[in-house]
């Protein structure tokens, strides 16, 4: 038995990342307990590190049933369900995997922009369903243009920033709102989220998650996007109000929306499902080969800083 570290798996995890943590620490899973609240009385004193995710976070709760519990190593870059201040009060380290899926992310939020604009999902169903053969058959139906179109970025972070650079290559006309205008950043600062909806062909939205941005985009920010405007969330599905949304998308408000997160995962509205106009995906941004075994390294290698007494390779901003 291995003396080191003991650490806690939040949940399930890559096979390959639990297969290394399984190989340098003693290592126990939640989700493979019976009764978790009951394993967790019993032993959660005897933990060091949790290794958890942006999905599954860590709560104050949590938190508090690993009383000894010195570092806190999260898969992703989201920290809305991480109780930062609860970890900050104990002195608990907490690592995340900032930039290394910065151009996996970005991606997908340009692929989404696309596919809804051109209506590449919706023509590949056209074709599936034999329409494209069907003599007599009308054209399928026009798309909108991407390149020089006007593109609006929610949060010019690190992912916003790298979806503006690829943004250039289309040689799209670029405006962003922040809190706060980037230094530096060669693209227009909107102060007001409404009038960059206003003004934008497309709104992507990538901005952090949590009770700050909660609602973000509205029922006001949507009907200035309008009826010719899209919209692209790629960030959390909480800072759209989706009831807004799903009933701006039935009423033909704005024109389509390419959504890879939602209020409630999994489960999305359903009456979004009858709609052609819009590109549903299951929170894959970061989901390539290549990015999510770079997050792994980096939840390893944080872990490993820390219990080498290093600083962390991204050490998550406590409050
Ligand atoms: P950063 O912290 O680098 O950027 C966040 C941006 O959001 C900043 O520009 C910040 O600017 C802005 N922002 C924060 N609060 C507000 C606010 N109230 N109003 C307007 N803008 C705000 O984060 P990343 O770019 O690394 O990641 C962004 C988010 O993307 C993550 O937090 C995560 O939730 C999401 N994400 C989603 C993934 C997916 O699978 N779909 C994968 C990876 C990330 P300022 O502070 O000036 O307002």
């Amino acid at each position: 038995m291995k003396s080191g570290p003991r650490v806690l798996l939040a949940g399930r995890m890559m096979p390959a990342l639990e297969a290394r943590l399984r190989a340098d620490y003693e290592l126990a899973s939640l989700v493979e307990q019976a009764d978790s609240g009951a394993f967790l009385a019993a032993q959660g004193g005897t933990f060091d590190a949790l290794v958890t995710s942006a999905v599954y976070g860590a709560s104050a709760e949590r938190i508090a049933q690993l009383p000894n519990l010195k570092m806190i190593s999260s898969f992703g870059v989201g920290l809305d369900r991480l109780d930062l201040a609860a970890a900050r009060a104990r002195g608990i380290a907490v690592g995340y995997t900032p930039d290394v899926l910065n151009d996996c992310v970005a991606d997908l939020g340009i692929a989404l922009m696309l596919d809804v604009a051109r209506r590449v999902s919706e023509a590949d169903r056209f074709v599936r369903r034999g329409a494209w053969a069907v003599p007599g058959q009308a054209s399928f139906p026009l798309g909108r243009k991407v390149s020089r179109a006007r593109l609006g970025i929610v949060g010019l972070g690190r992912i916003g920033q790298t979806i503006a650079k690829r943004a250039t290559g289309f040689e799209m006309d670029i405006r962003y709102h922040s809190r706060r205008p980037v230094a530096d950043a060669p693209w227009r600062h909107e102060p007001a989220l409404v009038e960059l909806a206003r003004w934008a062909d497309y709104l992507i939205v990538i901005t952090a998650g949590g009770a700050g941005t909660r609602h973000l985009v509205n029922t006001e920010v949507l009907d200035a996007l309008g009826p010719d405007g899209f919209l692209i969330n790629v960030a959390r599905g909480s800072v759209v109000d989706e009831a807004a949304l799903v009933k701006a998308l039935v009423e033909r408000r704005i024109a389509g929306a390419g959504l890879d997160v939602f209020d409630s995962e999994p489960n999305v509205p359903p009456a979004l499902f009858e709609l052609e106009n819009v590109v549903l995906l299951p929170h894959v941004a970061s989901a390539t080969r290549e990015t999510r075994q770079a997050m792994a390294d980096r939840v390893v290698d944080n872990l490993a800083a820390f219990f080498a007494g290093r600083a962390l390779l991204s050490a998550a901003p406590l409050p």
